[in-house]
């Protein structure tokens, strides 16, 4: 049996204690809860916490979780609740910190090339606002109403990672406040550290079980001079995902290759309403280029089209401008296109990219068997597969569905893959973690969160049990 840590609920006396450190107004009781009892996790029970707290600064974050702490009270930080695994739900009750008023921007510092912020600031603000500096945050997690924080807790990584990485690939330093009420400052404006354990790198992807990041400093760089989608159908996706090594073999590094199969292109031109180009084909890859010129785009897309068509590549597309844009933002809606069409889940498969055809076939054999409905729509450039599985109708839909990802995160971890890419583990997958990671780095993970949180108060119920 797992060892269980016992808290204890919020009474009315530390409502009171809450309410002097964070003010009244941001003391969340009753109805007010109800925003805060869920995130976009798809079949997720909410939870409603005992309260939520909106602290204002570090110094209060580390008031209120000494006060936890003391009082072996859990505490789940909340970003924008956008999750897909329910990192932000309030499992084990207690207190529920949003960072919703954290949302400044601290300082765009032109020089070095960094951004220093709270954790609330939304991922459109700050590209906004970075921007306005020429400057360029590249990092492009699909739902622009994300907030950093949550970003960095879950090492976000979205439609840009061939070329410019995850959100921990533009980490630079945090400020994290641990559960006993101490504040930590991690890296810094730097590039360069050589100073014992980044624990920075640590934080990102903890999904709120180690501490509340309350500060983040980014790096930026230059923005592109212009972005442009080839957009090639294949008559089937071994073809498609075939061509992308030879792309990357010549030097071309695209920011992003995206596959569709054509299932989801029909169910996203309908959530849509509108046609897209070249869609009758059993698949498509997109590859978006952000080049410097006219010239040098012209010459990148017209090499990747000609290498598609060496490859099997039936035809090409290539748009530019608002086309371009267009195409994007096609792609980004394929998820709520699937969600819109039924009752949809969602795994999140990481697997080596050559396998990702392989690794979709077998996903569709697993279904198959299960009777079950499957799109996959992904990362054809980092081998990140998103699959939805529609949730059958019947008294055993639920057992079918977990019988599911039990099977194709198997098959994904056989194949040298793992069984998150971007989403995380939260609560929704924590049940398969022991497929990813064995006893023995589990062991390590367990010694390494207790030594942050000895009482385990942090987002407890997420990524493992202790
Ligand atoms: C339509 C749609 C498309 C998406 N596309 C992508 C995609 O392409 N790539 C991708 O990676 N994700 C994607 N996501 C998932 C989601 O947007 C990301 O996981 C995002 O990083 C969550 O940010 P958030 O602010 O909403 O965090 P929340 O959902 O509020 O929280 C997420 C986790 O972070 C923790 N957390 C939040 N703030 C802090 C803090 N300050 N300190 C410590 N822990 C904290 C929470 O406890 C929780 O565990 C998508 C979601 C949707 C709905």
């Amino acid at each position: 049996m797992p060892q269980q840590n016992t808290f204890n609920r919020v009474t009315d006396d530390i409502i009171l204690a809450l309410r002097l450190i964070v003010g009244e107004n941001n003391v969340l009781t009753g109805q007010a809860r109800e925003g805060y009892a869920k995130d976009e996790t798809p079949n997720f029970t909410p939870v409603l916490p005992d309260v939520v707290v909106r602290p204002e600064n570090s110094t209060s974050v580390a008031q209120v979780l000494k006060l936890a702490n003391e009082k072996r009270i859990p505490v789940t930080p909340r970003g924008a609740g956008t999750g897909l695994s329910a990192g932000a739900v309030a499992v084990s009750g207690g207190i529920v910190m949003s960072m919703e008023r954290m949302n400044h921007i601290i300082e765009i510092d032109v020089a070095n090339f960094t951004a220093t912020i709270e954790p609330g600031v939304i991922l459109s603000s700050l590209c906004q606002e970075v921007e306005k500096h020429g400057l360029y945050y590249p990092i492009y997690p699909g739902e622009m109403s994300a907030t950093l924080g949550g970003n960095v807790a879950t090492n976000a990584g979205g439609m840009r990672a061939v070329k410019y990485g995850v959100t921990r690939n533009f980490l630079l330093g945090l400020e994290v406040v641990l559960p006993t009420g101490d504040i930590i400052e991690t890296g810094g404006k730097y590039i360069k550290c050589s100073t014992g354990y980044d624990l920075s790198q640590l934080i990102a992807g903890s999904e709120g079980t180690l501490g509340i990041i309350t500060k983040i400093i980014l790096r930026l760089m230059t923005p592109p001079g212009r972005r442009d989608v080839v957009l090639v159908p294949f008559d089937n996706l071994e073809d498609a995902i075939n061509a992308v090594p030879h792309i990357l073999k010549e030097g071309i590094l695209p920011i992003g290759i995206e596959f569709l199969e054509k299932d989801v292109v029909r169910l996203t031109e309908v959530f849509r309403g509108s046609e897209t180009p070249l869609h009758n084909y059993e698949a498509s890859l997109m590859i978006i280029l952000e080049t410097g010129t006219d010239k040098e785009s012209s010459d990148l897309s017209t090499r990747v089209g000609e290498i598609c068509l060496e490859h099997n590549a039936i035809d090409v597309f290539v748009a530019s401008g608002e086309r371009a844009t267009d195409l994007m933002s096609f792609r980004e809606k394929a998820w709520p296109a699937i969600v819109h069409s039924g009752n949809a889940d969602i795994a999140d498969v990481v697997v080596p990219r050559s396998k990702i055809a392989e690794f979709v076939k077998s996903a569709r054999e697993i279904s198959r068997k299960l009777g079950i409905t499957t799109y996959a729509v992904g990362h054809a450039g980092d081998g990140n597969v998103h699959l939805a599985p529609m949730v059958p109708e019947g008294t055993d839909a639920q057992e079918r569905i977990t019988q599911f990802f039990r099977q194709v995160f198997e098959l994904g971890v056989s194949m040298g893959g793992t069984i998150s890419g971007e989403h995380g583990i939260g609560s929704d997958k924590k049940q398969f973690i022991d497929i990813a990671v064995s006893k023995e780095k589990l062991g390590l993970l367990k010694r390494i969160k207790k030594a942050f949180d000895p009482n385990g108060i942090m987002n407890p119920g997420k990524i493992f049990d202790l």
